[in-house]
């Protein structure tokens, strides 16, 4: 049984494509507008200008993508994404120095952003009832009693080359990204305005593509496949380049992205300045790697970053037929890297709901957008909660959610000696590392894992080893050598202990 004849998915990138695939089984036709012209193949495009930065896809975004295609992981790994182990494949370089190479819980797959979304364009081409309608710019909705009770929306207008036209819908689902106009338009035709949350960190990053070495060309101390440098938060006389937060991230067809990004510094944008910024961060072997490289682009630099979560959830009486997923709902600092997999998470709540209406026979009344609504604010509080324990800390950060300055100034002493305090506990712990892994990956709130009686346990046992100076596993190498190729994985999840001088 269909729930409906027409859905229209507004913007056709990876929330809108997810939700396509979600929308499929249930109604007789989908139909997906979508602005830019899409490449065949994985090409960067107008409306997704943030594809030239790194994207990691969190294990909980891998999974709803898979579930909503199955074969994805497959076929993204086939056309030439890497299947990597961070903790193993990783040089990962934080604050007292290297961390050591260890076998973990956690695995990823890194690929460029346009692969992701090309891997998802063939996947819901392959709906036949889906249609995506490229170079199509949407420009209103078509609604009946907005604000009230009964308030609905009906329709979709837009315009094509051929001039104005408009579609009727029985559901319609806002996938317009960060920059989305629908609650505008809702205001307009009488609902009112939803509350919004912003909190801009004033992140900035700034990337460019390189074509790597072959695999005999590299030196044998370039055993790694993705570099890390976290940003120095300690206080001190050094180059601003030491506040960045560095990766050199592996894509697919032997290329990598190198990317350097700041909460709240000026960041470089010509091809110069970012090469000399490169020399001046905490390590030189991400300089000497990007030497070794050839560069195959411009510099691009992305400033719209800001967490921003429009809360429709608060409405008293949200319109039927309209749905949100992806950026249009809730965006994040890129940097927790949550953006996909937020978006992939609420296509497939909305499959599983729309799945769970068709069971029961019921109507897609107020009620079950309402529900669904409240369903997606308890998996967004989960993302948004890390975002906002990290951002609240940065001086920089503006917007409703800034602290006043004295809890700003706690949050800001205890944020990060906190994380790096779970991830020197999560090195020496399996339990605490397949916790931090799933927090990490979004599959498990903060709070639930610090419930969690084994890891609390584990946390009191790194912190007494602490003390007493004897790590299971070495830290702090020197940030001026290569990162230590040593794989000090143990049977059973330890390595020797070794004493803090040893380290
Ligand atoms: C610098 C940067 C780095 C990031 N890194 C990561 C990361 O590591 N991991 C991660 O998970 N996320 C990351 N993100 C977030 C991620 O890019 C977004 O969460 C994701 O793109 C959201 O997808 P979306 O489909 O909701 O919106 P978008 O990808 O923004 O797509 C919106 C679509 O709507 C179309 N459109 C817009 N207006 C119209 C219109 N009027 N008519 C028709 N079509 C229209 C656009 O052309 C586009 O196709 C990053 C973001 C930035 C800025």
């Amino acid at each position: 049984m269909k729930l409906g004849t027409t859905a229209v998915v507004l913007g056709g990138s990876a929330a809108g494509v997810c939700s396509a695939g979600a929308l499929a089984r249930h109604f007789e036709r989908v139909l997906v507008l979508e602005r830019d012209d899409l490449p065949a193949e994985a090409e960067h495009r107008r409306g997704v200008p943030q594809s030239k930065h790194p994207h990691f896809l969190l294990n909980s975004g891998r999974r709803a993508i898979n579930e909503l295609f199955p074969g994805f992981e497959d076929e993204l790994i086939a056309r030439g994404g890497l299947h990597l182990m961070p903790s193993m494949d990783a040089g990962y370089l934080q604050g007292e120095g290297w961390s050591a190479r260890k076998s973990s819980s956690m695995t990823m797959i890194y690929s460029s952003r346009i692969l992701i979304e090309r891997v998802l364009r063939d996947h819901v081409r392959r709906h036949e009832n889906v249609t995506v309608r490229e170079g199509v710019t949407v420009r209103g909705l078509a609604t009946r009693g907005g604000g009230t009770p009964n308030g609905e929306v009906t329709g979709v207008r837009f315009a094509t080359a051929a001039g104005e036209d408009h579609v009727e819908a029985d559901i319609v689902v806002d996938a317009l990204g960060r920059g989305s106009a629908v609650g505008e338009w809702l205001v307009a035709a009488g609902w009112p305005a939803a509350p919004v949350q912003t909190l801009d960190a004033k992140v900035t990053y700034t990337s460019r593509w390189y074509d790597l070495p072959s695999a005999s060309e590299r030196p044998e101390s370039w055993w790694w496949k993705h570099l890390v440098i976290m940003p120095t938060e300690g206080k001190g006389e050094h180059p601003p380049e030491h506040e960045y937060l560095v990766n050199f991230f592996p894509i697919e067809g032997n290329r990598a992205i190198a990317c350097m990004g700041s909460w709240g510094l000026a960041m470089p944008r010509t091809t110069e300045e970012f090469v000399a910024s490169a020399r001046r961060v905490r390590t030189p072997v991400f300089a000497a790697a990007m030497d070794r490289s050839t560069p195959t682009s411009e510099v691009h630099l992305t400033r719209a970053t800001g967490n921003k979560w429009r809360r429709y959830d608060r409405w008293q009486h949200p319109p039927r037929g309209l749905v949100f997923v992806g950026d249009s709902i809730c965006a994040f600092n890129p940097f927790y890297a949550q953006g996909l997999s937020s978006a992939s998470s609420s296509a497939l709540l909305l499959r599983d709901q729309l799945a769970i209406a068709t069971e029961q026979g019921s109507q897609l009344d107020a009620g079950f957008y309402a529900r669904l609504l409240t369903a997606q604010r308890t998996r967004l509080k989960v993302p948004w909660g890390l975002a906002m324990a990290r951002d609240r800390g940065y001086e920089c950060a503006v917007g409703t959610e800034q602290l006043p300055e004295w809890r700003r100034r706690i949050v800001a002493a205890l944020s990060d000696p906190a994380f790096r305090f779970i991830v020197g506990a999560a090195r020496e712990d399996d339990v605490v590392d397949q916790h931090f892994a799933r927090v990490f990956n979004l599959d498990e709130p903060i709070g639930d894992m610090l419930k969690s009686p084994r890891v609390l346990a584990g946390l009191l046992r790194y912190q007494v080893r602490s003390a007493l100076g004897r790590h299971r596993v070495p830290f702090g190498f020197d940030p001026q050598a290569e990162p230590p190729a040593t794989d000090y994985s143990m049977p059973g999840g330890g390595a020797s202990p070794v004493t803090a001088s040893a380290r």
